[in-house]
């Protein structure tokens, strides 16, 4: 079965139209401000932020901690899943 993960708080789907129709909880707009954005780079073992080049084994790990490179400001914001 096909997966597929939110690039903004890594919750997991099995398909792109339930993930959209979603509130998420960690969206850059404000907590539930926005839907789930799929996440479009492939299944990893390890993801990397694409700001600071942190990994982390999964995209839920990455986006719960804040980014010390966000182009927001230092820690302004959450890490970003590099595809
Ligand atoms: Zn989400
Ligand atoms: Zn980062």
């Amino acid at each position: 079965m096909e997966k597929y993960y939110c690039k903004y708080c890594g919750m997991e789907y099995s398909s792109i139209r339930s993930l959209t129709a979603a509130s998420c909880p960690r969206h850059p707009a404000g907590s539930c401000k926005g839907k789930h954005a799929p996440y479009e780079g492939s299944e990893k073992s390890e993801y990397t932020c694409k700001y600071c080049g942190q990994k982390y084994s999964s995209i839920r790990s990455l986006t719960s901690a804040s980014c010390p490179r966000h182009p927001d400001g230092s820690c302004k914001g959450k890490h970003s899943p590099a595809l």
